[in-house]
């Protein structure tokens, strides 16, 4: 997969490599290069959790084996509760927590919006009409400016790109001033309204077409996943034992699959190979949203034959991306955490030592809940409103009664077996940003990290851990995160360039630490963000600004 479409890719667009000749290594090398990087690649793998991670770590001999030996951050934390792909996603390049980018989940709820659900989705502009689910995509809601922004405020020569297999991890880690946005649309690559596409797009477009219009046969199962392939009945489902064979045309599996991921990289280099990215005055930023794990992981669960081959796959597609690069010869610095954390789903769990796994029961939800209160209090209409966590009061509801209403919702909430706390709006807003390391944080610290007054719930509601917001298993959707949980919050962060001493910090970090870091290594001064900037010099020195 990577091979073939990288081949494509590049014969097309190829250029002459430049000089592949090494400089002569110092007799005593410095532990981290002195000079700015041509070209950042900060790479999200959606919901590659610090388990996966450290599940599959002696097993990658590709691209994640050589990121390895870099520097190596196995706990880092998307430390808010929201542990959604959007919030996880808006973390990683802004340096801010989603209470300050404003992503406070995947959708939230606007009952001034003209549509009948109420719900916005993250990465759209709902004024221009549609549904959450027929959108257009938009930065609209992103309130903050990412390391790209940053960088082409500084100097407008530096170009930015982002490419991946979700629009909301595109937009969301590429910002507002993107020079090319490219994401999976379920067919092909798209963009932003208005965005003309370049040529380099419809070729690749035309490969990923091309590909996905064949059958595809079995991946090869990695003699270490062999233990792993166990057939396992999930609902209707029998999963355990897939290996991401297809029907010709079929893109609803090729998206759940490895090629997603191989087509992003492709595009990825590609792109940097086009727009000749790493050879400018300045330096420039690409964006790349491996997308698959999580539709792995939300298709098939963690622990069988498909996340394992998709462990293979994605380090093989990193691989065959970054000998891309290192073709061209440029000086690249590469970063690669993932947007959320996630675990099993429930039926294999409860298999696996795990009996008190649930999915969550009905009676824990908004419509009920609600419902029970509009019955109790003698108030018509709906009373509560909102998909999971956050749960908003209808504003039908009278303002005289609304106080009641909250308070009893409270109440009822937190009586559930399966609610571990219900915040409310002024609770939240009462309560500090944490500074303490984030393993530490209490549930509210972590609900507070992504509460945004203008867009959260009246109230925030948290499952307790092992109870899963799946409330049926049903086809593609047998396990998810979300949670406040540390299964759902810990992440890896790999720093990787030529010429950097590799060291591992076991002790936890932030993603909110990635923008700072890598502002430091290309001389960008930032400030007032909610992350710190991370020494990556092994030694002494220190590739932060000093004070
Ligand atoms: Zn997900």
């Amino acid at each position: 997969m990577k091979s073939l479409l990288l081949a494509l890719l590049a014969t097309a667009a190829a250029v002459p490599a430049a000089a592949q000749t090494a400089t002569p290594a110092p007799a005593t090398p410095a532990a981290a290069p002195r000079t700015p990087p041509k070209l950042v690649v900060a790479i999200s793998v959606d919901q590659f959790s610090a388990d996966l991670f450290a599940q599959y770590r002696n097993h990658f001999t590709d691209g994640m084996a050589r990121l390895l030996t870099g520097v190596v951050f196995p706990s880092g934390y998307q430390s808010h509760a929201a542990t959604e792909t959007c919030p996880g996603h808006s973390t990683i390049l802004t340096g801010m927590r989603p209470a300050h980018t404003g992503i406070i989940a995947n959708n939230w709820l606007d009952q001034k919006v003209g549509r009948a659900d109420k719900t916005v989705y993250c990465a759209e502009d709902e004024r221009a009409g549609g549904d959450h689910e027929h959108y257009t995509p938009s930065d609209l809601h992103l309130k903050v400016p990412t390391l790209g922004d940053m960088m082409k405020r500084a100097d407008p020569r530096s170009r930015v790109v982002a490419v991946a297999g979700k629009d909301r991890a595109a937009i969301m880690m590429g910002g507002h001033t993107t020079d090319q946005i490219w994401f999976w649309g379920g067919q092909n690559f798209i963009s932003l309204a208005a965005r003309q596409e370049p040529a380099v797009v419809t070729r690749a477009n035309a490969a990923v077409g091309a590909l996905l219009a064949r059958p595809q046969e079995a991946l090869p199962l990695p003699g270490y996943c062999t233990a792993l392939s166990r057939p396992i009945a999930v609902g209707e489902q029998t999963l355990g034992t897939g290996r991401f064979e297809r029907a010709a045309g079929d893109a609803k599996a090729f998206r759940a699959s490895p090629a997603l991921d191989g087509a992003v990289f492709a595009l990825a280099a590609a792109m940097i190979e086009d727009m000749k990215l790493g050879r400018g005055p300045a330096t420039d930023l690409i964006a790349v949203g491996a997308s698959a794990t999580d539709y792995v992981g939300h298709a098939d669960g963690t622990q069988g034959s498909e996340m394992c081959i998709q462990m293979a796959q994605l380090d093989e597609s990193l691989g065959g991306f970054l000998a891309e690069l290192d073709r061209t010869g440029i000086d690249y610095e590469v970063m690669l955490t993932a947007d959320h954390g996630a675990h099993d789903m429930t039926e294999r769990q409860q298999q696996r030592a795990m009996p008190m796994e649930q999915h969550v029961a009905p009676a824990a939800t908004a419509k009920i809940i609600g419902a029970a209160i509009g019955h109790d209090l003698g108030i018509a209409g709906p009373v509560l409103l909102g998909p999971e966590t956050d749960v908003y009061l209808a504003d039908s509801v009278p303002a005289a009664r609304r106080a009641q209403v909250l308070t009893e919702a409270k109440r009822r909430f937190t009586a559930q077996p399966q609610v571990a706390a219900a915040f409310t709006r002024d609770e939240l807003a009462a309560t500090r940003m944490a500074t303490t390391p984030p393993e530490t944080w209490t549930l509210i610290e972590r609900a507070r990290a992504s509460f945004d007054p203008e867009r959260s719930g009246d109230l925030i509601v948290l499952l307790r851990p092992r109870v899963t917001t799946v409330a049926a298993p049903a086809p593609g959707y047998v396990e998810t995160h979300g949670s406040p949980w540390d299964y759902d919050r810990r992440v890896p962060i790999l720093f990787w360039r030529k010429g950097l001493a590799g060291f591992e910090q076991p002790l936890s970090v932030e993603t909110v630490d990635i923008a700072p870091t890598l502002a430091a290594t290309i001389g960008l001064r930032v400030s007032g963000l909610d992350g710190r900037c991370l020494d990556l010099d092994a030694g002494a020195a220190d590739t932060c600004p000093a004070g």
